[in-house]
């Protein structure tokens, strides 16, 4: 299916189509590359224009450049514009003013991507769907996905994010939501910041994008919450909340049974019952706001009850699996709880929470139970707190429902020194160093959390419990 003519991108772009194309979506790598997608070369990380011989080979149906490119023949199929990310950007203006459907941003501190799948696994039951691909919520992100959205699209969840004060704003007013939703306000990136107050101010700038009489859905529950109200009024829109002092969707009770969470909530006058597939409370929370946003855009509420209960977390947010360890034995197993992907106090928190309750198998092929065990790593990008937030973990109260904590990175050195002996684990300098030790730290039976910012490399760590099976 055509997404855009080279007349179309040409016009949106103001650049110059050296041919007459069609592509049938947009690519900015040619490692995922689909035939017939327009490649866009970006320069952020590399200069894209070294790769557009080899989209072309691939397939590319044209590629969107500033210059003509070495080696690519004069007939090639380009769009030249001056600059490529301002080229990619008006096509994501474009992609969204063509657009009739409804649009919800989603954005907060922590769980965007998790309430972004929610919300799509709810809207696909309801209407053709388009959202954010991972976590590309950045000034590419944002238009990437918007250029990619199909015209006929009727729903559509655009993740956007930030590292840095002033990024929010533009990507609102580019994506033009008609629901904002803020999931949380916590300390993450403090870098950038001087306190939650400044977090608060550049979560609650989405509400700029808004297009006007839309809604703007809110968290109660942070402390930074009437700042988040104070906006909404500013920029007239109508704000609905949600938490546990959420006004029109209150959560009563998240409970954790086995491998789900049953919530009661409160949608105005109305009970609102729903199970997720998964333990977390935290998630209990992001499926309230998601809730909240589908009766925003006025979804059926039932179907979307129902939807939710078939979500499962992102992977690498708290994905769990249970990993046979003996081919012979299928009895002999370990559960892996991956949240490797990204790590702050409140996520590490919500993680712990649910390792800390998380069921260990009996004692089946060995002597004493299974433990609930975990592997934590650098939470990055704290500022000048992250010693003392990094040993603030010891004292969570579900840190004494764990048995054995291991930690790897400089950081988490301040919280393995708080540790009591029965609990502490081995201190490692990086994921690499603990990998010979898996095998000897873990038994069938246990239930193994691995959590840590990216850059720390959980993953490793993952790869190396799946390979145990
Ligand atoms: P990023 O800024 O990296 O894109 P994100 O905001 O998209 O992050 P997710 O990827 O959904 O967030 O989740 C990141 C981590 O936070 C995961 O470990 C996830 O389990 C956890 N998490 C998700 N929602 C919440 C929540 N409401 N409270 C606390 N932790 C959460
Ligand atoms: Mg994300």
């Amino acid at each position: 299916m055509t997404l855009w003519t080279s007349a179309e991108a040409a016009a949106a772009t103001g650049g110059r189509a050296t041919t007459a194309w069609s592509a049938s979506g947009v690519s900015i790598d040619t490692r995922t590359l689909n035939p017939g997608d327009l490649f866009v070369a970006l320069t952020d990380v590399r200069d894209g224009h070294e790769f557009v011989v080899q989209a072309l080979e691939r397939g590319a149906a044209a590629a969107l450049v500033s210059h003509v490119p070495e080696g690519v023949q004069e007939d090639a199929p380009l769009l030249v514009v001056g600059d490529v990310l301002a080229g990619l950007q008006a096509l994501g203006q474009a992609g969204r003013a063509r657009m009739r459907g409804r649009v919800v941003g989603v954005t907060g501190s922590v769980g965007k991507t998790s309430t972004k799948e929610m919300l799509l696994a709810m809207c696909a039951d309801q209407g053709r769907t388009h959202a954010s691909v991972a976590s590309y919520n950045n000034h590419w992100g944002v238009p990437l996905t918007l250029a990619r959205m199909p015209a006929d699209t009727e729903f559509a969840i655009i993740e956007i994010g930030m590292n840095h004060p002033g990024e929010i704003a533009p990507l609102a007013k580019m994506a033009q939501p008609h629901v904002a939703l803020i999931t949380t306000v916590a300390a993450a990136h403090l870098e950038a910041f001087n306190d939650i107050t400044g977090i608060a101010v550049e979560k609650a700038s989405i509400l700029e994008g808004v297009v006007p009489n839309g809604i703007a859905v809110l968290n109660a529950d942070v402390e930074t919450s009437a700042i988040l109200m104070a906006k909404a009024r500013d920029c007239k829109l109508r704000d609905i909340s949600f938490g546990e002092h959420g006004y029109d969707f209150q959560l009563k009770k998240a409970v954790v049974q086995g491998e789900t969470t049953v919530v009661q909530a409160q949608m105005g006058m109305e009970p609102l019952l729903f199970k997720l597939s998964t333990p977390g409370r935290h998630f209990a929370m992001n499926a309230l706001g998601a809730l909240a946003v589908m009766a925003a855009l006025r979804a059926d509420m039932a179907l979307a009850v129902a939807s939710i209960g078939r979500w499962r977390p992102y992977k690498g947010r708290g994905q769990r699996e249970r990993i046979c360890l003996d081919p012979v034995d299928t009895r002999l197993t370990l559960d892996l709880i991956d949240d490797s992907y990204n790590a702050n106090p409140t996520s590490m928190g919500a993680a712990l929470e649910v390792l800390g309750a998380a069921e260990v198998q009996n004692d089946i092929g060995r002597v004493s139970k299974g433990r609930r065990i975990a592997y934590l790593g650098d939470m990055k990008e704290l500022g000048p707190d992250e010693i003392a937030l990094h040993a603030g973990i010891a004292h969570l109260d579900a840190v004494k429902e764990i048995d054995v904590i291991h930690c790897i990175g400089p950081l988490m050195r301040s919280l393995w020194d708080l540790l009591p002996e029965a609990r502490r684990g081995e201190w490692f300098e990086t994921s690499a160093d603990a990998l010979p030790r898996l095998k000897r730290h873990l038994d069938s039976g246990d239930v193994v959390l691995a959590k840590g910012s990216l850059s720390m490399k959980l993953g490793l760590i993952v790869d190396a419990i799946r390979k145990m099976g």
